[in-house]
Formats: C-alpha cells, sequence, structure tokens
C-alpha cells in the first residue's frame, strides 16, 4: 500500500479528493467519512484499506486494488444524504422523537430517486432538515446514513479482499492442471464482470451484518448505540431487517430505470433490482443462532415491503412493489445462470466461508 501523501488521485478518475471536513453546509461527509474508516480498519485489520470521497459530482464508487483504496464520490455521498434527510423528514419510524408521517402522492410517472432529489444538494439546514434540533430525529438520520454509506463501501473492500483487481480467477480444485486454470473467458466479459458484482454484493452484505451483531451484542453500548437499540436493532432479526434496508436503499439510488434484458446482457453490473433479488438469495444462507429458518424467511419475504415503504414515503411517491418484478422471468434466470457459472471463479472460498 502507497502512503496516503503519494496517491496520486488523478489515476482513478474520480475526481481529486474532497476535504470531507469542509463540504459546505454538510458535516455529515466527515461522519460518513470517519465510520467508513473504523469499519475498513475492523473488516481487514492486517492490511489496510484506505478511503476517502473525491470531488467527482457523479454518482459512482470505486476500489482500487494497487493502492487498496475505497472510493466514494461527492455526488454518491450527497445523493444518500439527500435520500436518508426525506425518509427522516416524511416522519418514518416514529417512534424516534417526535414526527408525524406525511405521504399524500401525487399522480406522476415513477421517477428513479436520483431524478426525483436532483433539485438541491443537502444542506444542513433548518429549511432542509426540519427536524435537526430533534435529538433523536437526528441519531435516526446519522444511523441510517451511516448504514447505507457502509453497504457502499464494504462492497467495494469486498472487491479488493476477493482480489477481484488481479485480473485472474481463483484456480479452484488443486487437482486441476495448471493450464485449466486460465480463465474460461476474457475477464473483462460482462459474465465475469457481474459474477465479481453479485460476489462483492453478498460480501458486503454478511460483512454488514457482522459489524452491526458485534455493535450491538457488546456489553457496554454507548448512550446512542442504547437508544438506537431500544427503537429499533434490539434483535439479530431487527439488524438483519436493517442490513436489507440498506442495501435495498443503495440499490433504489443506483437504479437509474433505464437498462432491458438485452442491455443487462452486456453491461458490467447487473441491473439494480436483479441484485437487491440476488442479495435477498444470499440471505437464506445466513447463519445465526438467534434466527431460525422460518423467522429468516419472513424476514426476507417482508425486506421489500419494508424496503418500499421507506423509500416511496421517503419520496412522496406510490408504491413501486413492482421494482424487483421487473427482473422476473425466464430471461433473468438465464441471465442469473450465466452469471453463476463465472462465480466460482471470481470468490476467495476462505473469505466467504468466514464471512
Ligand atoms: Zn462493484
Amino acid at each position: 500500500m502507497t502512503a496516503v501523501s503519494q496517491v496520486d488521485f488523478a489515476k482513478f478518475e474520480m475526481g481529486q479528493k474532497l476535504d470531507a471536513s469542509a463540504v459546505p453546509d454538510n458535516p455529515w461527509f466527515a461522519f460518513m467519512e470517519a465510520d467508513a474508516k473504523a469499519i475498513l480498519e475492523r473488516v481487514s485489520p492486517k492490511s489496510p484499506i484506505a478511503f476517502a470521497f473525491t470531488e467527482l459530482n457523479g454518482v459512482k464508487a470505486g476500489a482500487n486494488f494497487e493502492d487498496r483504496y475505497v472510493l466514494v464520490s461527492f455526488g454518491l455521498g450527497d445523493l444518500m444524504c439527500r435520500l436518508c434527510a426525506a425518509v427522516v423528514n416524511a416522519g418514518m419510524f416514529p417512534e424516534f422523537g417526535s414526527a408525524t408521517t406525511r405521504w399524500k402522492p401525487e399522480m406522476v410517472l415513477p421517477e428513479s430517486v436520483a431524478t426525483s432529489l436532483k433539485d438541491d444538494f443537502f444542506h444542513w439546514s433548518d429549511a432542509y432538515c426540519p427536524w435537526r434540533l430533534d435529538g433523536d430525529r437526528q441519531l435516526l438520520f446519522a444511523f441510517l446514513l451511516c448504514q447505507v454509506n457502509r453497504f457502499v463501501v464494504l462492497h467495494e473492500a469486498a472487491h479488493i479482499l476477493h482480489r477481484h483487481g488481479l485480473r485472474l480467477p481463483f484456480p479452484g480444485p488443486s487437482v486441476r492442471p495448471p493450464s485449466a486454470n486460465k480463465p474460461k473467458a476474457p475477464n473483462t466479459s460482462p459474465m465475469a464482470s457481474q459474477a465479481r458484482e453479485l460476489i462483492a454484493d453478498s460480501q458486503a452484505f454478511h460483512l454488514h451484518f457482522g459489524l452491526l451483531e458485534q455493535e450491538f451484542t457488546s456489553a457496554s453500548l454507548d448512550e446512542m448505540r442504547q437508544l438506537l437499540a431500544k427503537k429499533l436493532v434490539a434483535t439479530p432479526q431487527a439488524r438483519l431487517r436493517i442490513t436489507l434496508l440498506a442495501a435495498f436503499m443503495v440499490f433504489q439510488m443506483l437504479d437509474s430505470g433505464s437498462w432491458t434484458i438485452e442491455s443487462a446482457r452486456l453491461s458490467s453490473h447487473p441491473p439494480a433490482p436483479f441484485r437487491m433479488k440476488a442479495i435477498y438469495a444470499t440471505a437464506i444462507d445466513l447463519k445465526h443462532p438467534g434466527i431460525s429458518a422460518p423467522e429468516l424467511v419472513e424476514e426476507i419475504r417482508q425486506a421489500r415491503f419494508l424496503g418500499s415503504a421507506v423509500v416511496d414515503i421517503g419520496l412522496n411517491r406510490f408504491p413501486q412493489l413492482g421494482w424487483l418484478l421487473k427482473v422476473n422471468g425466464k430471461e433473468f434466470d438465464e441471465l442469473f445462470a450465466d452469471i453463476y457459472a463465472e462465480m466460482s471463479a471470481w470468490a476467495d472460498p476462505d473469505l466467504l466461508r468466514s464471512g
């Protein structure tokens, strides 16, 4: 890993390093940055992974393998702030502070989250965040923002942990001759790339849930965590719910909605709802002594409704319950089978077991 001062940010093509402590009207970049650094230290203590926001206005995150750097653009960080503020503004999670749920959707065509929130940057002001002085609501905002950013950061870290940047697949069973270890297709193929994405999503989900488990089962919770535990994340089921909600919010932010099955087959990333569905499939494998198999199934079944309720009420739009249905059907099942065929080549089996 190169010393931070020597890293040339130009090569990442995401703009220069953002000074997170100096973003006008937004102290939350510094908060997200501190949390991202802390969780990266926890998930990779022996081989450090660095983190930075960059100045790019577009919505983008990335991993640099050479310098072991996770990068999130200003545009994505700001969008996370705007979506979480919209959720808190709309009165979701009324057990926090004083909130009245407001939801009067108008008859407009469904829009992407980014389009719905495009008008303004986030402002840490009374006008933008009317709950700003309500300690409980502020804590809710901070917690949601932190979880959404964590999913993004852990996804990028997972690419590094699984050594996706080495551009070589894992060799597979050692009985195979070395010549058989070469990739079947060029690693730039869309299916290989999409396999790496689904592996990073799955790893991010498991790491994220594990972090919440560690944090909220500790014997001595600080005052803020006590409040969060009491109102939102008291049980492993509730912590799973938040983990899945964070992923749902991220994929809603990333979905432009402009893909088709044809474009999906050529893209480096599967469509956002497809990735969300794959996380629900991965969550079924979660092993936790405090969550029974039927409870796990029920949590995952409910997760899409909670995700939709939070985002749709937050954006004051009609329920978009058909979002995940868009990737149902034979053609998407075939796409999944083709991605799945590539997956074992791109996952570090030791990491998946320990995750
Ligand atoms: Zn990725």
